[in-house]
C-alpha cells in the first residue's frame, strides 16, 4: 500500500494506472476510522481495481465554533485499518497541499442544503462540495463510495456529480451500527459514559418508525412521537427532527399520514449531547408501507 501526501504525485500514479484501464474506486474520509469507513473501502475493494481513500480534516466543512481543531486524528491506526482492508493508496494531503494560502473557489449546491443539518451548520456542504469536488479532480475514481449514516452528503454530492456532468458514479452504502444500535462515528470517542448511554436513544427512536408509520400517523405526529421520545432522556438536546422526501429533500405536508406517501422519505435527527452533535437517519423507500 503507497502512502502518497502530494497532489502532484498522485496524478503520476494516476497516470501510471490508467495506461493498463483499470477502474478506480474512492473512499473520502476525515480519518479515525472505523467499521463505517471499512465497509465503504470493502465494497470499493470488491467492485474496482484500484482502491484509494483519502484522509483529510477539511476545515472548509467546519464552522467556527465546531470541533476541528479537537477533531480525533490517528494517522499511524488508520494506515494499519487501510492495509488491512486492502487498500492500495492513502492519499493523506495536508491544509497547504489542499488549498494552498486560500481557495477563492467555491461551490454551492442549492435548495437541499438549506435543511436538516444545512440549516444547523451554515456553509458545511459548501465545504464539503467544494471538497469533494477537488478530491474527484485530483484521484478522477471511476466510483466513490458515501454512507447513508450522512444522508443529505449523499443528496448533495449526488446532486453535484448530476448538475457538472462529471464522470463518476457515487455509491451510497448502508449504515453501519455498534451492537447495541448506535450509528458508529469517529465522534462517538467524544461521548462521556453516560452519553453514550443516552446517545442510543437516536437509533432507538427510529427503530420506532416503522411501527409508528403502521399505526398511521400522519408526518407531524411522527416528527412529534421522535421528539418526545428523544427528549426523554435528560442528556439529549434536539437540533432537528426532519421527514423530508428523499433526496430532493422536499417538504411532506403535515396531515398527510405517512403510510399513503408513494416518494421514498427519509427521517433524520440530530441531537447534541454535550457538545457532541449525533446524527442518524432512516430511508423508507418509495410504498414501503403500502398494504
Ligand atoms: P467521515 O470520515 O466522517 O467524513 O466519513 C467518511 C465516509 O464514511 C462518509 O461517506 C460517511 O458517510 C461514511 N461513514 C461514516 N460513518 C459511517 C457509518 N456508521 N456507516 C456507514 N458509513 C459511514
Amino acid at each position: 500500500m503507497d502512502i502518497i501526501r502530494s497532489i502532484a504525485d498522485f496524478k503520476y500514479k494516476w497516470k501510471q494506472w490508467k495506461q493498463n484501464d483499470v477502474t478506480v474506486g474512492f473512499v473520502p474520509t476525515m480519518g479515525y476510522l472505523h467499521q463505517g469507513h471499512t465497509s465503504l473501502m470493502e465494497r470499493a475493494r470488491q467492485e474496482c481495481d484500484i482502491v484509494v481513500i483519502s484522509i483529510f480534516v477539511n476545515p472548509l466543512q467546519f464552522g467556527p465554533n465546531e470541533d476541528f481543531e479537537q477533531y480525533p486524528r490517528d494517522e499511524q491506526r488508520d494506515v494499519t485499518i487501510a492495509r488491512e482492508a486492502g487498500v492500495d493508496v492513502v492519499f493523506i494531503p495536508d491544509v497547504k497541499e489542499m488549498y494552498g494560502s486560500g481557495m477563492k473557489t467555491n461551490i454551492a449546491v442549492s435548495d437541499i442544503t438549506s435543511v436538516m443539518c444545512g440549516a444547523n451548520r451554515p456553509g458545511h456542504f459548501d465545504g464539503v462540495a467544494t471538497v469533494v469536488n477537488k478530491l474527484f479532480h485530483i484521484v478522477r475514481p471511476d466510483k466513490a463510495y458515501f454512507g447513508m449514516k450522512d444522508a443529505q452528503q449523499v443528496a448533495v454530492v449526488t446532486q453535484m456529480v448530476l448538475d457538472l456532468s462529471m464522470d463518476v458514479e457515487i455509491v451510497p452504502c448502508d449504515i453501519i451500527r455498534e451492537e447495541d444500535g448506535l450509528a458508529m462515528s469517529s465522534r462517538n470517542k467524544y461521548l462521556k459514559p453516560e452519553e453514550r448511554k443516552q446517545a442510543l436513544i437516536l437509533s432507538d427512536s427510529l427503530m420506532k418508525v416503522h411501527k409508528w408509520i403502521e399505526e398511521g400517523v400522519t408526518v407531524a405526529q411522527l416528527k412529534q412521537l421522535i421528539t418526545a421520545h428523544v427528549d426523554v432522556v435528560p442528556l439529549s438536546e434536539i437540533q432537528y427532527v426532519a421527514l423530508y422526501t428523499y433526496p430532493g429533500l422536499k417538504e411532506l405536508p403535515a396531515k398527510q399520514k405517512v403510510m399513503d406517501i408513494q416518494e421514498t422519505i427519509i427521517v433524520a435527527l440530530a441531537v447534541m449531547f454535550g457538545t457532541t452533535r449525533l446524527i442518524d437517519n432512516v430511508v423508507i423507500y418509495g410504498g414501503e408501507h403500502r398494504v
